[in-house]
């Protein structure tokens, strides 16, 4: 074990610090936003303990905070120094914070401004895999798919030497779309889950859970047990853009967390995977946490696969609030979206959860979904009302948060644009009168700007490059976006709320990620056809 404390950042274990002049690459792994986020990401510890696990790459950690130092934490370097720089994006609202990290750093953003002296900047997660062409003339270099089973390729390609070679060598990689070249990319994954690295070593921050540096889920260790998502939400991401869906299998989970809680001294397990709770043996799972005198979190559930057992467990482990993900209020309106999911389930759900002991709920919801009406706007306040009226009575214990739906690229939603914004404020202001006199009820609100910023974001092409850099120079706030969009003359609204035509080209059809864009229209035919025959 190394504990390393530094300046501005908590004592670690776990952390790495090499001596820069025995290895031939220096990485920086960089988060776009604060340490607490970043060390929240399983993906980063993931590739920190990969790429320190070769002798001849020192792996170091760089995030945004608020003071813009841009340091690493290991060793206090700025930017510059390394040759390789790899910006982990879960979300496209983090296109910005990267084109703010290079320009605070003295990096041209642009990589047509970079040269042989710069590092090469390669990119990699979900929204990106997605469509990687907002940020295509920022970046060098971005994975398309899972890192893991390229990782070796990846640093032979580093190795190389030469701006020019490196992109060459990068470019034939499966998997790695580099965009000077525009060739076609079809994404990469692990084929098995047991066969792939997890994150053993995960640095833990020596901190209190009140700490401004404690991680969101605290002092935990994060389990990966399934990647993927079966049930193919017409709206999701997930559900379409890292199929098929894979597990762990309990005895290479076994060996993880025993080996993980040795290194971590940890007393937490927080379970990841968007679809975890489909695991095979997904009771058997938490049993063996729980069982070990663990506390055990598992961020979201399916409201079908919950069983007492199940959640007795969860409460026996500590968990405080259950969260589902109705989407909708109404059992149509989930058709549409081909949740397949009923009312009746989420209610059985909420019902077993209490029984079990769980004082809180948790609900995400989406409004602005193509087909929605305002009854079905109202039934998400109904459903609420609904599992309140079950004994969820304590002030605020039916926590809702509602977001408007943005569609993204390679999902049979692709092609519908954001509703418009007088229709999503006026379904907010509906919502907030609904459940207004209702104390049991709390209701949390994504900012219908932030979705505006998200959809362009998300269906966008190579022309949102130099939107994201300018308003990363004005300081990356919402100011700053009305600022961008005066002095370039564009409206990010307009291209948000545009449904796209089927027979036009989208700017992310040359990443291939392992669905056809036949399978999606039909998809998003069938949706209409739901809708339709209400
Ligand atoms: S919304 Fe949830 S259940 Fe549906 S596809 Fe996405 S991850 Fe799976």
């Amino acid at each position: 074990m190394i504990i390393l404390g530094l300046s501005m950042y908590p004592k670690e274990i776990n952390v790495v610090k090499k001596d820069w002049r025995t290895v031939s690459v220096r990485f920086g792994l960089c988060y776009p936003s604060f340490y607490r986020v970043g060390m929240s990401c399983l993906a980063v510890h993931l590739l920190y303990e990969i790429l320190n696990s070769r002798g001849d790459v020192a792996c170091e950690r760089i995030f945004l905070e608020p003071d813009s130092s841009l340091l690493s934490v290991e060793s206090r370097q700025p930017l510059s120094k390394f040759d390789v720089l790899g910006f982990s994006l879960q979300y496209e609202l983090d296109y910005v914070n990267l084109a703010r990290m290079l320009l605070n750093s003295g990096i041209p953003p642009m990589a047509s401004e970079r040269g042989d002296g710069h590092p090469i900047l390669i990119a990699g997660g979900p929204a990106v895999t997605a469509n990687p062409e907002p940020i295509a003339p920022i970046v060098d270099a971005v994975v398309i798919g899972e890192v893991e089973p390229i990782i070796d390729d990846l640093i032979s390609a580093f190795q190389c030497g030469g701006r020019e070679r490196v992109l060459e060598e990068l470019a034939d990689i499966k998997g790695v779309y580099v965009p000077k070249f525009s060739k076609p990319v079809r994404r990469v994954w692990a084929s098995s889950l047991d066969e792939a690295p997890h994150a053993i070593s995960q640095v833990i921050p020596q901190v209190s859970a009140d700490s401004p540096f404690s991680p969101i889920f605290g002092r935990a260790f994060l389990l990966e047990v399934t990647r993927g998502c079966r049930w193919g939400c017409r709206f999701c991401l997930e559900g379409y853009n890292y199929l098929p869906m894979r597990e762990r299998s309990i005895e290479v989970i076994e060996g993880i967390l025993s080996e993980g809680l040795r290194r971590t001294f940890t007393d937490k397990v927080v379970v990841i995977g968007s679809a975890a709770f489909d695991h095979s043996r997904f009771e058997n799972l938490c049993e063996l946490i729980v069982s070990s005198g663990l506390n055990i979190s598992v961020p979201s559930m399916r409201a079908s696969a919950l069983t007492e057992r199940l959640a007795a467990l969860l409460v026996k482990g500590g968990q405080k609030t259950i969260t589902f993900a109705p989407e909708t209020g109404s059992d149509h309106l989930r058709r549409v979206v081909c949740k397949k999911l009923s009312t009746e389930e989420i209610l059985d759900a909420a019902k077993i959860a209490l029984n079990c002991g769980f004082k809180h709920v948790k609900l995400y919801f989406m409004i602005g979904l193509p087909g929605e009406s305002l009854d079905d706007v109202e039934s998400i306040v109904g459903l609420a009302k609904r599992i309140a009226d079950l004994g969820f009575s304590a002030r605020k214990s039916v926590r809702l948060t509602v977001s408007p739906f943005i569609p993204k690229a390679h999902t049979p939603f692709q092609w519908f644009g954001l509703e418009s914004l007088d229709s999503l404020r006026s379904k907010v202001k509906l919502l907030r009168k609904l459940a207004a006199r209702d104390p049991r009820i709390e209701l949390r609100f994504m900012r219908i700007r932030e979705a505006v910023i998200q959809a362009f974001l998300s269906t966008s092409g190579r022309e949102a490059a130099p939107i994201i850099v300018r308003v990363a120079e004005l300081g990356g706030s919402l100011a700053a976006w009305r600022r961008a969009e005066k002095e370039l003359g564009v409206s990010i609204e307009e291209v948000a709320l545009a449904s796209k035509e089927l027979d036009r080209p989208l700017p992310w059809d040359h990443i291939d990620v392992g669905v056809t864009r036949d399978f999606l229209l039909k998809r998003y035919c069938s949706a209409k056809d739901v809708a339709d025959v209400r």
